[in-house]
């Protein structure tokens, strides 16, 4: 038996003290919170405790667990939501925050901001105002809407449609419309909260006129259609269309209603006519209800269109006031339609803009690019442009591509650890993986990404910077 003293020590005794790490970050970084360095040190303390326990490694050495902590450390002070340079080539992504805004929609967000503004108060008589009026009557005039309401975001225009007109009552959806969009929004789940019945008919890939029919009763309040977002049925498939239902529901006294999830207020030459709003109300529906920061390009928002008195039935409801959207949404969302009825919509709002950017001018753009990472790398990786399709995304268009151009990075160590490298980058850049190549996609970088992405890739390939 070995005597006591030769039993390895508890490897944890090894570890600093989590105030001996803080004092040393704050050492090392002096501009460093306090409450970040005792943060950064509990937790990579606690991993590294966790990683001696289970011996899955040895313990680090003090100084690189100084490194780890610090690295935590920024990561904690960083703001959240942070800059990102988007090459994944996915206009509206919804986990980059959808419709980047333009400039001047983002100015009029700053100003309504940090000022008092006249958000409820009609200046010419000194009296409680409509914090909405502006923005619906011009709603109405872009879409030709009798009549527009705008809340915070298009789950909650669904959630406050169904629970206006149809509270306690049935709502008819087709199986093939009960649809998840990005995990949290389910149309059974949303109906049932909204305190309406769903009725449910046809079958998961074809739904007749008659089933609706058929599911009509003395309960029914309105028919719902729902856009499938983000996925698309093909085979043997049918659906009823909107003119269809629209005329069914003249016939029986029931609005019909459309959760059209991307909407845009134009005609975009190139993307299909589906999502413009004025066409689906032409088409007979009664009320639809969209997004502001998918295909609109504005602020996140739930927009409204059609029959005044189904408008003013939402207006009064009581949760309307809680759906309610915010001074500073409401700015951007003024600053989008003023654009849109000048006329410059194309050129002036960002997702427009790169939805419709002519492919010529991508390829120069990725030649550019390919050039000028070539040259700041040198031998670490090569780089060529490929034609690429990229997706519109968030939702939107599924199954929809448009022409697209990439600059292909192959680099030692593979893609997958090159992208690890670029999401950890001051300016963290987002790109996709095809064939352990990295495609940078340059439908979706903004103006001066450039400069960022190329101190990024100069970081990830350990080129030292000049
Ligand atoms: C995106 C989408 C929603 C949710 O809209 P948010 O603005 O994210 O609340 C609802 N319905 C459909 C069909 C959608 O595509």
């Amino acid at each position: 038996m070995k005597p006591q003293s030769e039993v390895k020590p508890d490897p944890r005794r090894e570890l600093p003290s989590v105030e001996r790490l803080a004092r040393s970050l704050r050492r090392h970084e002096p501009t460093l919170p306090k409450w970040t360095a005792v943060e950064a040190a509990r937790i990579e303390i606690q991993h590294e405790r966790e990683h001696v326990l289970n011996a899955s490694r040895p313990p680090l050495a003090e100084a690189q667990l100084l490194e780890r902590a610090l690295r935590r450390a920024w990561r904690l002070l960083a703001p959240h939501p942070q800059r990102v340079i988007n090459a994944t080539g996915i206009v509206l992504h919804t986990n980059l925050g959808r419709a980047p805004l333009a400039p001047g929609a983002a100015e009029a967000v700053a100003a309504a901001a940090s000022r008092y503004v006249d958000l409820e108060l009609d200046l010419e008589t000194g009296r409680r105002g409509d914090r909405l009026a502006a923005v619906s009557d011009k709603l109405a005039r872009l879409s030709g809407a009798e009549a527009a309401f705008a809340v915070n975001n298009n789950a909650a225009a669904v959630l406050l449609v169904l629970n206006t007109l149809a509270l306690g009552r049935q709502v008819v959806v087709s199986r093939g419309e009960l649809v998840e969009i990005g995990g949290s929004f389910r149309v059974p789940e949303i109906m049932e909260r909204s305190g309406v019945v769903l009725v449910e008919v046809g079958a998961t890939n074809r739904t007749h006129l008659a089933d609706y029919e058929r599911a009509i009763g003395d309960e029914t309040a309105l028919l719902l259609k729902v856009h499938r977002s983000n996925f698309e049925q093909r085979g043997f498939v049918s659906e009823v269309g909107l003119s269809e239902l629209s005329e069914l529901g003249r016939r029986r006294g029931l609005p019909v209603v459309e959760d059209l999830g991307s909407g845009t207020l134009v005609q975009i030459p190139g993307l299909p006519a589906e999502a413009w709003a004025p066409g689906r109300l032409r088409q007979g529906a009664d009320l639809v209800c969209f997004s502001g920061d998918k295909l609109l390009g504005g602020p996140q928002a739930g927009i409204l269109l059609g029959r005044t008195d189904l408008v003013d039935a939402l207006r009064r409801n009581p949760l309307a006031r809680a759906l309610r959207l915010d001074k500073l949404g409401l700015a951007a969302l003024d600053w989008t339609l003023n654009a849109y009825l000048d006329g410059r919509a194309e050129r002036d709002i960002l997702v427009l803009a790169l939805l419709t950017a002519p492919l010529e001018r991508l390829e120069r753009r990725a030649q550019r690019l390919a050039e000028r990472l070539e040259k700041a790398v040198g031998a670490r990786a090569s780089f060529r442009c490929l034609a690429e399709p990229g997706l519109v995304g968030g939702g939107s268009l599924p199954g929809f591509e448009l022409p697209g151009v990439a600059v292909a990075v192959r680099a030692e160590g593979g893609a997958q650890r090159l992208a690890e490298r670029l999401r950890q980058a001051p300016v963290p850049v987002l790109a996709r993986i095809h064939d352990d190549e990295l495609l940078l996609d340059v439908r979706t970088l903004l103006d001066e990404d450039e400069i960022e992405l190329e101190a990024a890739i100069k970081r990830a390939l350990s080129v030292a910077s000049d």
